[in-house]
């Protein structure tokens, strides 16, 4: 992956870019009710698109009540060169009122405000109203693996050009292959699903604490036995029997989400969180974590496998009552920071292994959600 490689895929991208605003300015001229703040805005947002070699810079984003979850995912998006990438290529919204209800529209106005401001830091307010009209509640405390996929179908669905929601699907999607085999008379169905973040359970079977990153991940891909209640129909015996559940892995994508469920029901239905100790790599090779029978996969695919950490939203405090940030290493940089709501300060590796978690530090910061990032991007 040279730089130059690089350079040429953005220019492609920012020819692409130009075209797209080109019509979204046809339709701001022929729309009437544009004021003229919302103009000068538009062009400068044309510079945004148009800027030749783009800096992610880290800019803090102010609490504006209970918005740390949102903000600490924002910054995961935003500091993504391959998300803003699809993100600076939108078309404009034509008129003020699908400008403010449009998400990918206002996320790129934040980013547009923290790469041209002078503020450390700034208030992430607009977007924050525009995710009300839809619905979402503000001012409560989100799970951020649940923020994170209620934010990602927002943007895709409005992104309404179906090649961008393409690319956008393309850099998040994980592709797996599901097997049933009954039981009884061995009939084995299989099918192609996908999903964005990849659940990973911190415990095993028999509740046992499972030890590393690569130990959950293995667990996930291990098959699993529906006996019980959870048999399941059969159309050659005709009758509920058990099957034995167990799935590939086909495909990974660029950016790879993680979810550690540390958050899970106890008998009571009360929501226990899991703060013990475990460790995460920050390069990853599934060739090596994953065994040949659980992936699905030819050679070329399977090269891609290479990841590198790029970001961990760590939660601290308990399940009511907690806070998010989210540690992110700028793909530009190449350097850790700390984005805490305002606060953004660089830090170092071992501050990030610090949110591997400890049994007997229930306040402490516990990483939540892992983004790695594919090495051999082109
Ligand atoms: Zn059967």
């Amino acid at each position: 992956m040279g730089q130059g490689s690089g350079r040429q895929e953005r220019s492609k991208k920012l020819e692409l870019a130009t075209s797209e605003t080109m019509k979204a300015e046809a339709h701001v001229q022929s729309d009437k009710e544009e004021t003229e703040e919302t103009k000068t805005r538009d062009q400068r947002l044309r510079l945004v698109v148009g800027m030749a070699d783009l800096k992610n810079k880290a800019i803090g984003l102010y609490n504006i009540g209970q918005t740390c979850c949102l903000n600490s995912l924002l910054q995961v998006f935003l500091m993504n060169t391959h998300f803003t990438g699809i993100l600076r290529r939108i078309t404009v919204p034509p008129s003020d009122s699908q400008k403010r209800r449009s998400v990918p529209y206002q996320m790129l106005l934040l980013l547009e405000q923290m790469q041209h401001g002078k503020q450390k830091a700034v208030y992430p307010r607009a977007l924050a109203y525009c995710l009300l009209e839809h619905r979402m509640k503000l001012f409560v405390q989100y799970d951020a693996a649940q923020l994170f996929l209620t934010l990602w179908n927002l943007v895709k669905k409005q992104m309404r050009n179906p090649e961008l929601t393409e690319k956008l699907s393309d850099l998040y999607t994980i592709w797996v292959q599901e097997y049933m085999v009954c039981q009884e008379c061995s009939f084995e169905t299989k099918r192609n699903s996908n999903m964005i973040t990849l659940p990973l359970s911190m415990l095993d079977s028999s509740s046992h604490l499972l030890k590393t990153l690569e130990d959950c991940l293995q667990y996930f891909f291990y098959p699993e036995e529906l006996t019980g209640h959870n048999m399941c129909f059969c159309e050659h015996c005709g009758k509920k029997t058990p099957f034995l559940q167990s799935m590939k892995l086909a495909h990974l994508p660029q950016t790879l989400i993680l979810h550690l469920k540390r958050f899970c029901f106890r008998k009571s239905a009360s929501i226990h969180k899991l703060c013990h100790y475990l460790p995460f790599p920050q390069d990853l090779d599934f060739n090596a974590v994953l065994t040949t029978e659980q992936c699905q996969a030819d050679a070329s695919e399977k090269a891609a496998w290479q990841y590198e950490l790029f970001a961990v939203v760590a939660h601290s405090g308990s399940t009511d009552c907690g806070h998010y940030c989210a540690y992110i290493r700028s793909l530009t940089e190449h350097k850790w920071y700390c984005f805490d709501d305002s606060e953004v300060c660089q830090v170092l590796w071992d501050d990030v292994r610090c949110t591997y978690g400890h049994s007997d530090l229930h306040w402490g910061q516990t990483a939540y959600l892992l983004v790695y990032m594919r090495k051999n991007h082109q």
